[in-house]
C-alpha cells in the first residue's frame, strides 16, 4: 500500500469538537465518552507514532486530560484531573478540577465543596423524602434500592425492566454464561 499511513480520527482541537464525541446523561449533565476507554475506565485516543513525536507527547491521550486543558490551557506538573462526578468517562470541563494528588485522595471523603456536589447532594436529599416512585409504588423499606448513584430506586419497577428486557432478548441465558 505504498508509504501511506493509515488514516486516522484527527484529534480534536477545540471543546466543540471534543464533545461531539461524546454523549450527555440528561441527569448528571455528565458528557460520557462515546469511544475507546482505557482498562481503568477513562475514555481515550489513539496517536500515530509520528503524531505522538511532533507533538511530544504519549501515543495513547486521556480524554478527560484533553478536554481540560482544550478548556484551560496545558496541565501543570504535579496536578492532575479530578472527576467531581466521580464518572470517570465524563468529559465535561464543569465536572473536572485540577488538584494535586494528595489532594485527589483526601478529597474522596471529603464534605461537598463544589457547586457541583451541592446540587447532587439536594438531590439526593430530594430523594431521601420521596415516598413514591414515579408510578405510584410506595417507597417502603423492602422495595427501596440503592441505585449506582446512590439513588433510592423503586424495586417493582426494577423487576418490571428486567422481565422487559428478559422477554426481549430470549437468548439472554446463553449469551452471559
Ligand atoms: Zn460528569
Ligand atoms: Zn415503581
Amino acid at each position: 500500500m505504498g508509504g501511506m499511513a493509515r488514516p486516522r480520527t484527527p484529534v480534536p482541537v477545540t471543546l466543540s469538537e471534543l464533545y461531539q464525541r461524546a454523549v450527555l446523561a440528561p441527569r448528571t449533565g455528565c458528557l460520557v465518552w462515546d469511544g475507546r476507554m482505557n482498562q481503568d475506565g477513562y475514555g481515550q485516543i489513539g496517536i500515530s507514532r509520528n503524531h505522538a513525536a511532533e507533538l511530544g507527547i504519549g501515543q495513547t491521550i486521556l480524554v478527560h486530560r484533553l478536554a481540560w486543558e482544550l478548556a484551560n490551557g496545558p496541565i501543570q506538573p504535579g496536578l492532575q484531573i479530578d472527576h467531581i462526578c466521580r464518572n470517570r468517562p465524563c468529559i465535561n470541563v464543569e465536572h473536572l478540577e485540577a488538584v494535586t494528588s494528595s489532594e485527589n485522595v483526601r478529597r474522596s471523603d471529603a464534605p461537598v465543596l463544589s457547586a457541583f456536589r451541592l446540587q447532587a447532594q439536594r438531590a439526593l436529599q430530594r430523594e431521601a423524602y420521596k415516598t413514591h416512585c414515579v408510578h405510584g409504588h410506595a417507597l417502603t423499606p423492602d422495595n427501596v434500592y440503592a441505585d449506582r448513584r446512590g439513588f433510592r430506586s423503586c424495586r417493582t419497577c426494577q423487576n418490571e425492566r428486567s422481565r422487559v428486557w428478559r422477554a426481549a432478548n430470549p437468548g439472554w441465558r446463553q449469551r452471559y454464561k
